[in-house]
């Protein structure tokens, strides 16, 4: 086996019986990187150098015995979370030479826990988008097809994971940013319960959807790497102060006693045949496995797609107002007055979808608009949430694909806003309700990934990694590699 295509934990074990270093698994990654680089394009920086001394200073501390299992383990992270000197681009202009002098949260508890960094992944500019397509810098090729897209925002992070050039990475999700871009790379992505994570450093993008989470080659790795990012952390006014558990713990391949609900509104209009038919054989599987599965209905899913697209270019509009060429970033100076200079800032420093969600949010926000759309789009949001709430009186997780479709090609869906924002229809309504949910391999359609996504109540990740491993384990989807 290439030491590129280990997992977390079983590198752990070699790491930690001494039958490889951390610059042994290091150096393979890394040369894994530069053969695959060239066909997929997944990062926006390499810190080679870096990498190395940190995996130094890992196998350092494994032969001191003082070590965790993700001492000397590879990792990316996406280039929405800030590095401490090291470049922090959202793969936008306006950001393209931006250095912060801090590290985020996830980050500094990664470095204590012995990470080695990588180098940060590319995504859609600001996290906006699902195909990577919006990336300002270059667009990345899905491993499983090179002419197809990751998926996005968090493109990047999801192929570096499929194709070896990290054991692990993290992403951001607003509307299913870790989730959608993992079902069509066919690894694990988890998106917490709002408030889980800290996302002190993440540059907003939504402020009161976005979660940090892990994308990763299994579910055992998704719980060991959540033991280190999960916590309640003051300078997240949004983190929530509540016990972390041993993720790991729960990692049990049985079902049974559990009950699970099927939203009828999930298999939408418009979803392939593939994925449906790849659908109803997971669920049988899950049957297999001991769960109880019935139909349910969540009717107001078919508004959460209008009520995301009023609240989260609301949230961004204030949250992008900060990018105006003075304190940092991007700086349009050939000019004479300070006016002129903001604008023009700001009309070369954001690509076009940055503008339209800054256009869509400016206009929802507006004197005489708010009322009838903001507002009324927190409204529905309630009514989601509690729809939401009433299904988990009577099951433990409902299960739905993750996506209506297999990645699709390149260029296909750039120059049609509303159906590329189709495309997290299923994902969407689970951060308007702040719950958590886990995207897993689920099996191939015509050679594409599908995945399934396992959503609960708040603060039921546990259960949702008992699912979705005992699902892995008795199908194995997740281990087969993409043809590169
Ligand atoms: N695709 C969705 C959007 O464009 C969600 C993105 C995300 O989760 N960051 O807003």
């Amino acid at each position: 086996m290439n030491l590129y295509d280990l997992t977390i934990h079983q590198a752990h074990q070699l790491l930690k019986n001494r039958e490889i270093s951390s610059i042994e698994l290091t150096k393979a990654v890394l040369e894994r990187s530069a053969q695959v680089e060239k066909k997929v394009r997944a990062l926006v920086t390499i810190t080679e150098e870096l990498a190395l001394s940190e995996a130094e200073k890992a196998d350092k501390r494994i032969s001191d015995g003082d070590f965790t299992p993700l001492t000397g383990i590879p990792a990316l992270v996406k280039d929405n979370m800030c590095t401490k000197g090291i470049r922090t681009t959202c793969s936008s202009k306006m950001l393209e030479n931006f250095i912060p002098p801090y590290d985020a949260t996830v980050v500094e508890k990664l470095r204590e826990a012995g990470m080695v960094l990588m180098g940060k992944t590319n995504m859609d500019e600001f996290a906006m988008g699902s195909s990577t397509e919006n990336s300002a810098l270059f667009i990345t090729h899905n491993p499983w097809g090179l002419d197809r897209v990751p998926g996005g925002s968090s493109g990047g992070s999801a192929v570096a994971v499929a194709t070896g050039e990290a054991l692990y990475a993290l992403g951001s999700d607003t509307g299913g940013s870790i989730r959608q871009p993992a079902g069509f790379c066919s690894v694990v992505g988890f998106k917490p319960t709002y408030g889980r994570v800290s996302r002190y450093g993440l540059v907003a993008f939504a402020s009161s959807l976005d979660q940090i989470g892990p994308l990763t080659k299994d579910v055992t790795d998704s719980a060991l790497v959540m033991n280190v990012i999960a916590s309640y952390d003051a300078r997240d006014s949004t983190s929530v102060n509540y016990p972390v558990p041993d993720y790991t713990k729960s990692l049990v391949p049985d079902l049974h006693g559990l009950r699970l609900g099927i939203p009828r509104e999930y298999f939408v209009e418009g979803m392939e045949k593939g994925v449906e038919e790849v659908m109803r054989t997971a669920i049988a599987k899950l049957k297999e496995l001991g769960a109880t599965v019935e139909e349910v209905s969540l009717p107001h899913t078919k508004y959460a797609l209008a009520a995301y697209y009023i609240i989260a270019p609301s949230e961004a509009m204030a949250n992008l107002a900060r990018y105006d060429g003075v304190k940092y970033g991007f700086s349009f100076q050939e000019t004479e007055s300070m006016w002129d200079a903001l604008e023009k800032t700001r009309q070369f420093g954001f690509g076009p979808e940055v503008k339209r969600r800054i256009i869509l949010g400016t206009y929802a926000l507006s004197a005489g608009y708010y009322d009838a759309y903001y507002l009324k789009a927190q409204k529905v949001r309630t009514l989601i949430r509690r729809e939401f709430e009433d299904a988990f009186e009577r099951f433990d997780a409902v299960v739905t694909p993750t996506s209506p479709t297999v990645p699709f090609k390149i260029g296909e869906k750039v120059d049609d806003p509303l159906q590329m924002y189709l495309s997290d229809v299923c994902t969407l309504p689970i951060n308007i309700a702040g719950i958590p949910g886990l995207s897993i391999p689920a099996g191939f359609a015509d050679g594409l990934p599908v995945g399934m996504q396992v959503i609960g109540k708040p603060f039921s990740e546990e259960t949702l990694l008992r699912i979705g491993f005992a699902y892995e384990q008795a199908t194995g989807w997740g281990e087969r590699k993409p043809p590169l």
